[in-house]
């Protein structure tokens, strides 16, 4: 109500959805398995000749986030217009 004002309190539609139930999701996250960061961690921050990995998980903050997601991309991104400069 303080951010959005008093129409806040009345909402339009409310939507509720236990992901844990979702058949091909089954939560929030994405799932990396343990030991893979470790592992592989820095080969999925690198480059291999022109392919560029951009996702969630190479996000060197807040990954498997959102937040990853657009951090990822954004330095990806300013990779490659470097290297095509
Ligand atoms: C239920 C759920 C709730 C979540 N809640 C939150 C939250 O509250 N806050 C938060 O920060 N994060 C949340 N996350 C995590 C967040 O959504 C992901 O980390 C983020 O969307 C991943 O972004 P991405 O761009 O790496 O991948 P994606 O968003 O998965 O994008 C990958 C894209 O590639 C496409 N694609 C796949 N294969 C191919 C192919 N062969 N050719 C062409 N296109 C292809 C897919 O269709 C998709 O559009 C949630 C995730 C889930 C599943």
């Amino acid at each position: 109500m303080a951010a959005f004002g008093s129409r806040a309190a009345d909402p339009v539609r409310f939507v509720e959805k236990d992901w844990m139930n979702e058949r091909f999701i089954a939560g929030v996250q994405a799932a990396v398995p343990p030991g893979l960061i470790t592992e592989a961690g820095s080969s999925m921050l690198t480059s291999k000749g022109p392919l560029h990995w951009c996702s969630s998980e190479q996000g060197t903050r807040w990954a498997l986030t959102m937040n990853g997601a657009v951090e990822s991309g954004d330095r990806i991104a300013a990779n490659i217009i470097e290297l095509i400069k």
